[in-house]
């Protein structure tokens, strides 16, 4: 299977509700940077606290390499806008601030093994013990981009702890796959969820992720910014979850 015929059978895939995808019950949504839970999950996460359902957000790394060379955001000030627009974005959603964990690791640094890496399990565990979590939802583990592949791993070694979590992904540099790329991977299985109730909140919420949507911060010139092609994937009236095999 190509990644172009892959991601098409993920737009295609059946329409499912909230409790397809959450059983009513309280979940997390792992992040490796503060704006994929927004773009991926952001959805899901509005239309379940409308509802009154317990969601809570894991973000991995600090987000300080998207601007790694600004002067006037020097990292620990870059760090704390982010934090915040995770904040704003998450109000936005209905998600309150003390539902929002930050591991704080590194930017592009995430760990794929060893002692931080165990410890960042054990913290997302303990989260999704006392949130009561029947489910997760992470990104994508073919995503390319390392910390996005770091985070996954991350899931997969959560759920090794606690076997009856059913665990989901959500593409987000994935949707970027050349599409000729050949995939090892059974076609997907999981649900799309209509989000064209809860698409402005998250319109709203993904510009509240300022640092990476506008060109605030103008003085990096590889500093990173997405573009209408690049957050196209997130816009639209759907959002979609792969169910991972345990
Ligand atoms: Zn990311």
């Amino acid at each position: 299977m190509t990644a172009g015929e892959y991601l098409e059978a993920i737009r295609q895939l059946p329409l499912g509700s909230l409790h397809d995808l959450t059983q009513e019950s309280p979940f997390l949504v792992l992040s490796p940077h503060p704006d994929d839970e927004t773009l991926g999950a952001g959805g899901l996460i509005a239309a379940a606290c409308a509802e009154g359902q317990r969601a809570n957000v894991v973000v991995v790394t600090d987000g300080s390499g998207s601007h790694p060379r600004s002067r006037r955001f020097l990292r620990q000030q870059l760090i704390a806008l982010r934090h915040a627009e995770v904040a704003a974005a998450g109000f936005l959603l209905g998600l309150a601030d003390d539902r929002v964990t930050h591991l704080g690791l590194p930017d592009t640094k995430a760990p794929s093994s060893g002692a931080a890496f165990d410890a960042a399990v054990v913290t997302i565990t303990e989260t999704c013990r006392e949130a009561g979590a029947k489910s997760l939802f992470v990104t994508w583990d073919l995503d390319p981009h390392c910390d996005h592949e770091a985070t996954a791993r991350m899931a997969y070694a959560v759920r090794r702890r606690m076997p009856e979590l059913r665990l989901w992904a959500y593409p987000i540099w994935g949707w970027h796959l050349e599409s000729s790329l050949p995939l090892d991977r059974a076609p997907p299985r999981g649900f799309r969820l209509d989000i064209a109730c809860q698409q402005d909140i998250k319109r709203a919420a993904i510009a509240a992720h300022i640092s990476q949507m506008t060109d605030l911060i103008d003085d990096d010139p590889e500093g990173f910014c997405f573009t209408e092609a690049t957050l196209a994937p997130f816009l639209g009236s759907f959002e979609y979850f792969i169910e991972v095999a345990a």
